[in-house]
């Protein structure tokens, strides 16, 4: 890594600095990254910076943000840049973030309205310092998006919202399109990979979303390529279709820098293909497994197939 990458990495990452480098295995030929060159993208990045607003398919360097912005597809992340976790395989920046910006809603909605968006992806960074996680800040961004944009569905990636009593009850009160919490990885490599998470505190989510209001689409998505086996990925699938999720995503771990952790594998397209089969037996709606598919690949298309596929499941369940 030339050093203009290396001081880059360790501002964002400082708790990262000391840390050996991980180098990761050549990328094969399947993992293409198109460089952004379209009118449509460079009018995204334009109106982004204009609103000052962060999205997740910049700050976690989104190998299909060309792709995505084009068809005016974004994933907004609100309550600022700076994670209060120090997740190993992700680019976000860690640190003390800042105090919430009560205009940040209306800018997000203003953003929506500008890009004409369908659908859009609504996250954050991990607030833990904040005694909600940052819910009512999820809550009125949706009310504003509503406000100003009422065609415009809405799927919201959150935190797990550890310890934040009534902060998913909030959330789901406000009636998001789609409910979404990442799993990421199997049980097993949480403490490594996602130290400040809990399997089964992930999972309760997704279970719970989904008791508090049964019309909502739950939605999960991990990556792979991280040193799991293939018995521990068929094992979540099934624990996510206990807590009753309607939508998978699976795609390839991309290591950000030399002190993320490694790529341990490239899962080939064919064991995609292989996987997408699998879960689609056990009952997901939808679900969408490729190299270079993220929580919020496609995300607008694939909320049409999730609607048309529940009306399906229960027009066959009717008849
Ligand atoms: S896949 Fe998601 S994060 Fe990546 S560019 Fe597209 S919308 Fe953004």
């Amino acid at each position: 890594m030339d050093d203009s990458k290396l001081s880059a990495a360790a501002l964002r990452h400082p708790e990262k600095r000391n840390r050996p480098d991980n180098p990761s295995p050549r990328k094969p030929k399947w993992i293409r990254v198109k460089a952004p060159t379209s009118q449509a993208y460079g009018d995204v990045v334009k109106m982004m910076r204009s609103k000052q607003m962060h999205t997740v398919c910049e700050e976690a360097a989104c190998p299909n943000i060309g792709e995505c912005w084009q068809r005016r597809h974004a994933a907004f992340m609100i309550l600022g840049d700076t994670c209060t976790r120090a997740c190993a395989f992700c680019n976000v920046k860690t640190g003390r973030p800042g105090l919430v910006d009560p205009t940040e809603p209306a800018h997000v909605a203003e953003s929506v309205v500008q890009m004409g968006a369908k659908h859009i992806v609504v996250t954050s960074v991990d607030r833990d310092d904040l005694d909600d996680g940052g819910a009512m800040q999820f809550v009125k961004v949706i009310e504003a998006v509503r406000a100003a944009s009422p065609e415009t569905t809405i799927e919201v990636l959150t935190p797990d919202f550890r310890d934040k009593a009534g902060a998913l009850e909030a959330v789901v009160a406000a009636k998001p399109d789609v409910f979404n919490h990442n799993l990421e990885t199997v049980p097993r490599l949480y403490p490594s990979i996602r130290p400040g998470a809990r399997y089964f505190q992930s999972l309760s989510i997704l279970r719970d979303a989904k008791r508090i209001d049964p019309t909502i689409f739950t939605k999960s998505g991990l990556m792979v390529g991280l040193g799991e086996t293939k018995s521990e990925i068929l094992q979540v699938m099934d624990d996510l279709r206990v807590a009753d999720v309607d939508f998978l995503t699976i795609g390839q771990y991309l290591q950000p820098t030399l002190k993320h952790a490694a790529v341990a594998e490239y899962v080939t397209p064919e064991q995609f293909e292989d996987y997408k089969t699998i879960a689609l037996a056990k009952g997901f709606l939808v679900v969408a497994a490729s190299p270079m598919t993220r929580s919020s690949y496609h995300a607008d298309r694939d909320f049409e197939a999730l609607r048309a596929a529940r009306i399906e499941k229960l027009g066959r369940a009717a008849g």
